[in-house]
């Protein structure tokens, strides 16, 4: 492991400020991905700034918006009561993170900010385009059951490893981010780019901007919404395939749908042509039906994940079947 100095820092403008001064420091906050790249070689640095005493872990409601601060931890989040009740697809994909000692010390930026799952590029043995550009992509060739079968590239073919990105996706949640001067917002939808010939690069987060907090807007139809994961074991593992969705319902006729794919793609993958299908018709087996096939139509799999084709519809069906019961 390379040697690195620490600094804690107990203000947003130390912290940006500290971060800009060495173009090899890193922010650390729960340290749960970042602490085992650094001992697998695959992240080098040669500083961390600690931000965990920073006054970003406010969980507040305002008039419009749920506003959750960046140092917020997964467990404090997914046991708040309000997001409970009036939020069940973000508590149900955090319940559905990890494991409870990773919770409990994992924060909502790193869990947004986390680096993709694929084996590759976690073993430096093996080329992998994300790490190092140019030198190729071992999965493409290699064994790809858990890779993308949407928006992949020729360069990268890894998926976006959090559940709790694909809640916020599903609820149009944005992102506040703080620079040296300025301090920005960024929709969820734009935050994430797709591999394309630059898959090192997966945010628009410029380098020295730190991630404050995420708002959610204050939706009727964030009550009517659900998280369904699928995985090889029912604890501490990454989604084969998942769904978020949010309905709006009256009288059996759907008003709007809102849904994201996570474990399919390389960032939470919204079926916006889903959504439009949906947008007026009767809740019903059929509807769910033509959705579920109409999600899947531009599904390019690689050689060994055909199978979440078939999984994508299946889940799909499931969760706006448990939504539309509540509704
Ligand atoms: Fe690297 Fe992406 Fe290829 Fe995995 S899929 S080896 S992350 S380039």
């Amino acid at each position: 492991m390379q040697p690195f100095s620490y600094a804690q820092v107990t203000s947003e403008t130390d912290a940006i400020a500290s971060l800009n001064q060495d173009e090899n420091a890193v922010f650390i906050a729960g340290g749960t991905d970042l602490l085992g790249l650094m001992k697998d070689g695959v992240q080098g640095a040669n500083k961390l700034v600690d931000i965990n005493n920073l006054p970003l872990a406010e969980i507040e409601f305002t008039a419009n918006h749920l506003r959750i601060g960046a140092v917020s931890r997964l467990s404090d989040v997914a046991s708040h009561r309000k997001i409970q009740e009036n939020y069940p697809v973000i508590t149900q994909a955090l319940q559905q993170s990890a494991s409870p000692q990773l919770r409990n010390m994992a924060t909502v930026g790193g869990n947004l900010l986390q680096r993709v799952r694929c084996g590759y590029f976690r073993d430096p043995a093996f080329p992998c385009n994300k790490r190092t550009p140019g030198i190729g992509c071992a999965a493409i060739t290699g064994y790809n059951r858990m890779h993308a079968i949407f928006g992949a590239s020729e360069h990268c073919i890894a998926v976006h490893p959090s559940d709790l990105a694909v809640a916020l996706t599903a609820l149009d949640a944005v992102i506040w981010i703080q620079g040296i001067e300025t301090e920005r917002r960024v929709s969820i939808h734009d935050f994430y780019l797709l591999p394309g010939e630059t898959p090192d690069k997966e945010t628009r987060l410029q380098p020295g901007e730190l991630i404050v907090a995420i708002e959610i807007p204050d939706y009727l139809y964030n009550k009517q919404s659900h998280y369904l994961k699928v995985r090889d074991r029912t604890s501490y593992e990454f989604a084969l395939v998942s769904v978020a969705v949010a309905l709006e319902v009256e009288e059996k006729i759907i008003k709007s749908a809102h849904i994201a794919l996570g474990g399919v793609a390389p960032k939470p993958w919204r079926a916006w042509e889903t959504e439009k299908l949906l947008q007026g018709k009767e809740v019903n087996a059929a509807t769910f039906r033509d959705a579920a096939i109409a999600t899947v139509q531009e599904a390019k799999p690689q050689q060994h994940n055909e199978f979440k084709i078939e999984l994508v519809k299946r889940a799909l069906v499931r969760a706006l079947s448990v939504v539309a019961a509540k509704s």
